[in-house]
């Protein structure tokens, strides 16, 4: 292709500004741009990003929303699961609770024994972060007592808790009523 022949489009601004805005300031074709000028795989770089985005996003305004923000800092290593016999009511997964909390998952809390958890620290000095777990886990408690009395916990964790023993004497009321 001669000189002539090649299109002339280096340095020329683009006219469809009447193109919807993704973003504050940013129009469609800046964040995608059009079929016609790129193949679609092109793009795959900016959808990867946004969904990367989007995904950290998910998991970490929750917590933050919900007062709970060191659970994001768990790099769930399970480090913390050699409290094993330390811990006086035989939890041996802590770092489900953690992830539970993080995730506003009642049912995973419950089902891990979260609310037989009596607070005592045991299992801090066995975490690799140090992470406040008591007080992440004093917080989720109060959150499932919430969603417990708000009728959001699926009544098969709750039974499924009394049955297994995994519910601590502080919680006992609230569950039944609910079940009942
Ligand atoms: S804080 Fe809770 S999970 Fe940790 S050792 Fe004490 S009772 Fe067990
Ligand atoms: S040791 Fe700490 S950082 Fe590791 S999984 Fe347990 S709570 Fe998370």
């Amino acid at each position: 292709m001669s000189e002539s022949e090649k299109p002339s489009q280096i340095g020329k601004k683009r006219s469809d500004e009447n193109q919807p805005l993704t973003l504050p300031g940013i129009h469609r074709y800046q964040f995608f741009t059009n079929l016609k000028d790129r193949g679609w795989t092109l793009n795959l770089d900016r959808v990867a990003l946004f969904g990367i985005v989007s995904a950290l996003l998910a998991t970490t305004l929750k917590p933050i929303l919900r007062g709970n923000p060191a659970t994001i800092y768990c790099y769930e290593c399970r480090a913390c699961y050699a409290t094993q016999d330390k811990c006086p009511v035989g939890i041996s997964l802590q770092a489900e609770l953690v992830v539970a909390g993080r995730a506003l998952d009642y049912d995973r809390f419950i089902r891990n024994g979260g609310l037989k958890c009596v607070r005592c620290g045991n299992c801090q000095s066995f975490c690799v972060q140090y992470l406040p777990l008591p007080k992440m886990f004093e917080i989720m408690q109060l959150e499932t007592r919430q969603a417990i009395l708000a009728g959001i916990v699926p009544q098969e964790s709750l039974i499924h808790g009394l049955r297994q023993g995994l519910i601590g004497k502080e919680f006992i009321d609230d569950v039944v009523k609910a079940i009942s």
